[in-house]
């Protein structure tokens, strides 16, 4: 077994960290104060080869795999969650068009995504379904050569700024089992009778783009079925397994940043006559925190690893994603708690990470549905 990362890995990673320390670091406070979608950003980031890594090159990309994508995740997660979504998530929903699209789709939807073109959304929690994403209620109905959809999505990343979207749709309802109702369907934003409204006033994450998204009697051609009707739930599972990589990914980076923050910090502020990292007590929480990051990279690399061999690990996915974000939210509270008064206003970064890393036990599967993941499997 050789942890040692290639020469390669290495470079792209010191280039992921280097684009965000320059591009991330002027902007991530006002991004995160005004609730802003920073657009040349992502476009940076594209000329910048950090978007699409996964697609293959037949289709525009470099071909890396999930390793890559986890690597350059957390990199860019550790200097501001928000703004590395901003380019990691410009393809979310896309793997689907990879994994189940036709030859033709490939050809048409991933090359835009590359080359800054075009961003993607994945459209599959509503208003009244979210872990339970089984009981969504979003309807395509068949009329002639083309799905009316009808519905409604909730708390979509991308939603008001992506020019497509993967929609998960229920197209079999009278299918006896509830697992065999659904479809993806892919939806050019651009439709008749689509409403996208932007979710203001978020918690964390304030520069990435959340959206509630309206369908009404929305019209797309049935070649945009992606994979195969009434299998939309199993590839839908299969797409999270491997996706949950990269928001593991997200939680290493964003622990490792409020880390790094705090040994600075520590170093610098003095109480009674000394700095604060002359105390034990204060060593001992860097140590602690600095061992459950090393604990969660390992097994986030581990299951992008498996991934890329194509030996995708649904439980070990479901670990890594609960154990990196549930990591990222215990390393920033001891973050700012070292940081203390400071650590509460918004001159200081650190707040920005506490707040930030609370979605990663939220979404792509709260960490429960993890744990039910995982507990299934031993039971
Ligand atoms: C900023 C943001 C971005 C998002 N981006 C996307 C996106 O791009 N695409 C998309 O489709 N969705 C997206 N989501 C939605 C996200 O995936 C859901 O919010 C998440 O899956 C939880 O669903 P819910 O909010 O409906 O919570 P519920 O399903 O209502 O669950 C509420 C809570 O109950 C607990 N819980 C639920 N079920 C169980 C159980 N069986 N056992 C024990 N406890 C349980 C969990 O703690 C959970 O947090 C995003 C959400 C946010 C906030």
């Amino acid at each position: 077994m050789d942890f040692e990362l290639s020469e390669e890995r290495k470079i792209l990673q010191s280039t992921a960290y280097k684009f965000a320390q320059n591009e991330f670091g002027p902007i991530a406070k006002d991004c995160d104060r005004e609730e802003k979608y920073p657009r040349e950003i992502w476009q940076k980031a594209c000329e910048a080869g950090l978007v699409g890594v996964i697609v293959p090159e037949e289709y525009g990309g470099p071909g890396a795999g999930f390793f890559e994508l986890a690597l350059i995740t957390e990199q860019l997660s550790r200097v501001d969650l928000g703004l590395g979504l901003v380019v990691v998530a410009a393809t979310f929903g896309a793997e689907n068009i990879l994994f189940f699209g036709t030859e033709d789709q490939k050809k048409k939807y991933l090359p835009p995504l590359v080359d800054g073109r075009a961003i993607c959304a994945g459209a599959f929690t509503e208003p009244n379904a979210g872990t339970d994403v089984a009981g969504i209620k979003t309807r395509a109905v068949k009329d002639g050569n083309e799905y009316v959809i009808n519905g409604s999505k909730m708390f979509i990343t991308n939603g008001t700024i992506c020019d497509f979207m993967v929609v998960f749709c229920v197209t079999n309802p009278d299918e006896e089992k509830i697992h065999r109702r659904h479809s993806m369907i892919l939806v050019e934003a651009d439709r008749n009778g689509i409403t996208r409204n932007k979710i203001k006033g978020k918690m964390g994450i304030r520069a990435s783009d959340t959206a509630e998204i309206i369908f009404e009697d929305v019209r797309v051609p049935r070649e945009n079925l992606i994979g195969s009707e009434g299998k939309g739930f199993y590839q839908l599972m299969h797409f999270f397994d491997c996706t949950r990589t990269m928001v593991a990914a997200q939680g290493v980076g964003l622990a490792q940043g409020a880390l790094d923050k705090t040994v600075q910090y520590v170093k610098e502020r003095h109480v009674f006559g000394k700095p604060l990292a002359m105390n034990q007590a204060v060593q001992f929480q860097l140590a602690e925190m600095a061992t459950r990051i090393e604990l969660a990279r390992n097994i986030t690399y581990k299951a992008a690893w498996k991934v890329d061999r194509g030996q995708v690990d649904p439980t070990l996915n479901a670990m890594a994603k609960y154990y990196a974000g549930e990591t990222a939210v215990w390393v920033a509270d001891k973050a700012l708690q070292l940081h203390g008064g400071y650590g509460y206003i918004d001159e200081y970064d650190v707040q920005r990470f506490y707040r930030d890393a609370k979605i990663l036990e939220i979404y792509e599967g709260a960490k429960e549905a993890e744990k039910i993941t995982i507990a299934r499997r031993l039971i």
